[in-house]
């Protein structure tokens, strides 16, 4: 089974952490809605013809878009991929985009998984990020969610925020709790140099972020999240049993997935494409660039994929898809992290323990051939 994503580029403003592709103009939003379907009716046979179970809106902020407008994009969709029944479709929110209205109109289209972009219950932390909304539109947004009925939704908190302290992270997380949802993204704060923020840190205008500090928030998250039954099932998320994404899970277990719009990026199998990152361009005419995957090009995307959920590495699986050889070296490379305890074994499979976890990429990095 496949999975759709579909990145819509919009935002009301520019997020000083964000490194996404989004722009702020939505001077090209109609013709940007025609060439997306235009995308989807002209790459239907990308996927070979596999069932799609997810459908992801994306961005940007997807929620910026009309229900009428996801309406249309969704019925393009049915015309031309085999859909499953249900199939779990996800549509990312920021809560200063959204009415109680528009959110029974998007679950009315068949939207059955919300995601909500709220970062933080405290107003000082949204200013530092610069989000829009307040941390009284996050908890409207959460409540309407829950009064339309939306059965499965998922928040982003982000935690390392140089004006959280520990105990706020602490009552974000109640608060998170409190509200009775199944799923949590908890992202570490990165800065990236170009961002605004990166340059506001450099320029010493703006607090930078204090890795000691990020690293005991992440010991928080994981103890309080355990204590309330959630799985630690990837890095970054958390859920009860039975309530992961399924369309991320594609992600992480290599499975093939289509990307539409600016910057999308999609997996068949034996390559990698990715699409233009620029509106203007992607209206003119559908770009993108495209790499042939390797045997040990997709090795170290399985190990790097894998690494970073509960299920782990699979050592049968390294032995069927890319033979005897890789995983003899794996399982001597491995022997290093079972032994500093980052690692442990369960039957044939190695997985990442919460301390291991915090060393991800570096673990993945020395697994590379
Ligand atoms: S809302 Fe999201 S995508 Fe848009 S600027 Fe902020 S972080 Fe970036």
């Amino acid at each position: 089974m496949a999975g759709i994503y579909l990145h819509i580029p919009f935002c009301k403003s520019k997020c000083a952490y964000c490194n996404f592709f989004s722009v702020v103009s939505e001077k090209q939003r109609i013709d940007f809605i025609e060439a997306l379907k235009k995308e989807a009716i002209e790459r239907k046979d990308y996927l070979g013809g596999e069932v799609v179970r997810t459908v992801y809106f994306g961005g940007g902020t997807p929620s910026l878009l009309k229900p009428s407008e996801i309406a249309g994009i969704l019925e393009v969709l049915y015309k031309n991929y085999k859909i499953i029944e249900n199939p779990e479709i996800t549509l990312e929110a920021n809560p200063d985009t959204v009415s109680r209205e528009s959110l029974s109109e998007y679950k009315s289209l068949g939207v059955n998984r919300l995601s909500v972009g709220i970062q933080s219950f405290c107003d000082d932390d949204l200013q530092y990020l610069s989000r829009k909304h307040d941390s009284r539109h996050a908890r409207q947004v959460l409540d309407w969610a829950q009064e339309v009925g939306f059965q499965e939704v998922t928040m982003d908190l982000i935690y390392g925020i140089p004006t959280l302290t520990d105990e706020k992270w602490h009552r974000n997380l109640e608060t998170f709790f409190a509200t009775g949802i199944n799923h949590l993204s908890a992202y570490a704060l990165t800065v990236e140099e170009k961002t605004t923020l990166g340059q506001r840190i450099n320029k010493g205008v703006a607090a930078p972020v204090d890795e000691d500090a990020m690293i005991r928030q992440y010991q928080i998250l994981v103890e309080m999240t355990e204590n309330q039954g959630f799985e630690h099932y990837e890095i970054s998320n958390f859920a009860r049993p039975g309530h992961y994404s399924k369309h991320n899970t594609i992600y992480w277990k290599g499975e093939k997935y289509l990307g539409l719009g600016p910057s999308a990026h999609s997996f068949d199998g034996v390559s990698r494409q990715w699409n233009v990152a620029s509106v203007k361009d992607y209206c003119e005419s559908y770009s993108f660039e495209r790499e042939e995957l390797t045997l040990n090009d997709r090795y170290n995307e399985y190990i790097m994929t894998s690494l970073r959920t509960m299920w782990g590495v699979d050592l049968e699986h390294i032995r069927k898809e890319f033979g005897e050889n890789y995983s003899e070296r794996f399982k001597k490379a491995i022997k290093k992290y079972i032994f500093e305890g980052k690692i442990y074994q369960k039957d044939q499979k190695f997985v990442l323990n919460d301390d291991g976890m915090l060393f991800a990429d570096g673990i993945a990095a020395e697994l590379f051939i």
